[in-house]
C-alpha cells in the first residue's frame, strides 16, 4: 500500500482512489495549499440583488 504525507499538515494519505483528494488528506488541506481557503468566502456572496428584482415584476 502506497501511502504519501499531506503537504499541508504532513497526515498520512493512503494513495488511492478512496483518497480523491490526494497527496491531500482532505479538500480543506488541498485549498489551504492553492491558496484559496479565503476564496470561499466571494462564492458565498453571491448577487442576491437579480433574485429579488425579476421576482416583482411577475403578475
Ligand atoms: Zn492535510
Amino acid at each position: 500500500m502506497t501511502t504519501v504525507n499531506c503537504p499541508t499538515c504532513e497526515k498520512a494519505v493512503i494513495w488511492s482512489p478512496e483518497s480523491p483528494y490526494r497527496p491531500f488528506c482532505s479538500k480543506r488541506c488541498q485549498l489551504i495549499d492553492l491558496g484559496e481557503w479565503a476564496d470561499e468566502k466571494k462564492v458565498i456572496a453571491g448577487n442576491e440583488d437579480d433574485v429579488m428584482s425579476s421576482d416583482s415584476t411577475i403578475n
